[in-house]
């Protein structure tokens, strides 16, 4: 994840390599994040960004884009549980989900995981992130042979604008920062393509950033986009992800004709889906915002 600050996104951060560590400096929030690495596996520099994988001492397989940090064998988990989970169980009955980026395939996974749900249509805009990913992160391709699931490789800004309209129940937009190929899947006008595409009772997720450096700018403009967009009510879910800046990330989901500040509680608990972070429990309270972001996000509730 590359640095941020309140006007949009420094492009000074960088990320170095000295005595065995791989470093991201996130310039603007005067902070880094730093793990010791054994060796670099991979890298290819693609159409759209630089790839490169690392083996680290502890936290298993790194994989960077533009030198931010993307996932880890070890914790991707709290990601991928958490920008697919809290929707699919907001959602009545989800069974057409479609994501945009994701190329890493760990949401394709957990979203599979609902055995209610009938196909699942990945769009990553790099072909190379999958081809990484079945090569050094095969834990996070395993369901990719699902007959359910179909992975297409375009840039999501431009599929969305030609995808049928009230088609998709969950659409999830699981993104790298909003600079270069992704800063479109921010956009207002994207967004409401999102809202035509979703049918009555759909829900939208999209990684919102750190809730510690951007209640103030970017959660909030999403917020706020999301609701001009036309949907009809946001809620924003933090949970921990070490490996991100600040240590602490959010997802940011929004209702077509629904309430994303409820979800099937019930269900949510009674499943046997073999998860290690997500539960009704940490659903409901990730939805209880704490008293600084409702106060960054204008938000008197939550
Ligand atoms: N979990 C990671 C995070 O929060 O930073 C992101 C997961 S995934 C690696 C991000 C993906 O977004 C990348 O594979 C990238 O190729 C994809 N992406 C960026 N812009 C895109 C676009 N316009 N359309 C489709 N995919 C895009």
């Amino acid at each position: 994840m590359s640095s941020t600050h309140d006007t949009g996104f420094d492009s000074g951060h960088g990320h170095e390599l000295n005595a065995g560590w791989f470093t991201e400096v996130f310039a603007s929030h005067g902070s880094a994040f730093s793990l010791k690495v054994s060796e670099k596996l991979h890298e290819v520099q693609s159409p759209y960004q630089l790839l490169e994988v690392y083996a680290t001492e502890a936290f298993g397989n790194l994989l960077t884009l533009d030198g931010c940090v993307m996932l880890t064998d070890r914790d991707n988990f709290l990601y991928h549980e958490m920008i697919a989970h809290p929707a699919l169980f907001t959602h009545a009955d989800p069974r057409r989900v479609v994501i945009i980026g994701g190329g890493d395939c760990g949401t394709l996974r957990e979203v599979l995981r609902h055995p209610g749900v009938e196909r699942v249509t990945q769009i990553d805009i790099d072909e190379e992130v999958t081809r990484a990913s079945e090569r050094f992160f095969p834990a996070l391709t395993a369901s990719n042979d699902d007959p359910r699931a179909e992975l297409k490789f375009a840039d999501g800004v431009k599929w969305i604008e030609a995808a049928a309209e009230d088609s998709i129940d969950v659409l999830i937009i699981d993104s790298t920062d909003p600079v270069g190929p992704a800063e479109g899947l921010f956009k207002t006008d994207f967004l409401r393509r999102c809202h035509r595409v979703l049918r009555p009772g759909g829900v939208l997720v999209q990684q919102s950033e750190s809730p510690l450096y951007h209640s103030g700018s970017i959660i909030r403009e999403l917020r706020h986009d999301m609701r001009e967009a036309g949907f009809d009510s946001v809620a924003t879910l933090p949970f921990p992800q070490p490996v991100y800046p600040s240590g602490w990330w959010s997802v940011t989901l929004a209702g077509k004709q629904g309430d994303v500040a409820t979800f099937r509680e019930a269900d949510a608990t009674a499943h046997e889906l073999p998860l290690d972070y997500y539960t009704a429990e940490a659903h409901r309270g990730a939805l209880a915002l704490p008293p600084f972001m409702r106060r960054l996000l204008d938000e008197p509730h939550g």
